[in-house]
């Protein structure tokens, strides 16, 4: 089996990010497995300091910069995981860090991405405007730019979620992994798959504007029209350049799910109800897999990746009191 990232280089990440990310808990989910009948764990990435497994690309690729780009240092446009996954791991490896962004996004934002040792630079009145200034400064002053999916050194990051799976876990059979760029599914694939080529790589997506999916049907990388979804950490396209995580997934990735908008809160809902953690709705998608009809598609020792917990209160109470888990989309139980 051909694969970009090696496993080398994902055993040399584990090492790198060591002190800077967390080697996360797996832990057993007695309710959903009983509800599932089959063994689920849980890779709670929810627990990270960041609150999201971004932490590990993010530290694996700034640890991984020689020392005259150490010294001038590291930008990204992200507000969301990827921004303060590389404002922290900045701070911890000492290396600067400038995240832009536009002057809508919120003050609490601005200030905690700053509290953790990032610059803040205020650009514009739009994610792209920000993103324009990040592309300017690359160009015009040779500032190093650490992408949210598509670089060797941040999927071998996420990648060592495969090697603490395959090691916590030795019965596994399938892995359901949150997707969207797919540095999280194309770093865990690459873990897992040379070990154990029979273990089944799940990928779960929202249905509204799966780029990975839409790209994997087409052939070839395609944009799609994003809509809010309460899985916002899954927004955005693969990229049109793509030139990793579209490969890798297409070679590596067994299925690829996409969930309806009404199973994500569902699938918060169930998480906390039922296990007592909080997640995201991108953290949570992977439980609506224990929903009929995808049941069916997992196998005896299954880890769901709870990707991320970084949710505001408002939101989370509301997913929480809107849905009930496990009823619109289970079968009906009579007798
Ligand atoms: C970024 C992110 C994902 C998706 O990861 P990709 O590498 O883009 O596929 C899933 N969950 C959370 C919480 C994230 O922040």
């Amino acid at each position: 089996m051909r694969s970009l990232i090696s496993l080398q280089s994902i055993y040399a990440a584990r090492t790198a990010i060591a002190g800077t990310a967390l080697r996360t808990p797996l832990v057993a989910a007695p309710a959903l497995s009983a509800r599932g009948g089959r063994e689920i764990r849980l890779k709670l990435e929810t627990t990270q300091p960041t609150g999201a497994f971004k932490i590990r690309g993010a530290a694996n690729a700034l640890a991984r910069l020689d020392p005259a780009d150490r010294q001038r240092g590291v930008i990204c446009a992200s507000t969301g995981n990827h921004g303060r996954a590389i404002a922290y791991a900045g701070g911890r490896l000492g290396v600067k860090a400038t995240v832009c962004m536009s002057s809508l996004v919120p003050d609490n934002k601005v200030a905690a991405i700053r509290a953790l040792g990032a610059e803040v630079r205020i650009v514009g009145s739009s994610q792209d405007e920000a993103q324009t200034e990040v592309d300017r400064l690359v160009a015009a002053e040779g500032w190093i730019s650490i992408p949210p999916f598509d670089h060797p050194d941040v999927i071998a990051g996420q990648g060592t979620i495969g090697l603490e799976l395959l090691e916590d876990f030795p019965e596994l059979d399938t892995v359901v992994v949150p997707l969207s760029g797919g540095g999280l599914i194309a770093g865990i694939a690459s873990a897992v798959k040379p070990a154990a080529p029979s273990v089944r790589i799940v990928g779960i997506s929202m249905d509204r504007g799966a780029a990975m999916q839409a790209s994997l049907k087409a052939g070839h990388p395609v944009d799609v029209v994003e809509e809010p979804s309460l899985a916002d950490s899954l927004g955005g396209g693969i990229g049109l350049d793509n030139r990793f995580t579209f490969e890798i997934v297409r070679e590596l990735v067994d299925d690829i799910v996409l969930i309806p908008e009404t199973r994500i809160a569902a699938a918060m809902r169930a998480l906390f109800v039922e296990e007592g953690w909080v997640a995201e709705g991108a953290g949570a998608i992977g439980l609506a897999l224990l929903d009929e009809p995808w049941l069916g598609s997992l196998g005896e020792f299954v880890a769901i990746v709870v990707s991320g917990r970084n949710v505001d209160p408002h939101r989370f109470e509301e997913a929480i009191a809107s849905a009930s888990a496990f009823d619109a989309g289970a079968q009906p139980c009579r007798g």
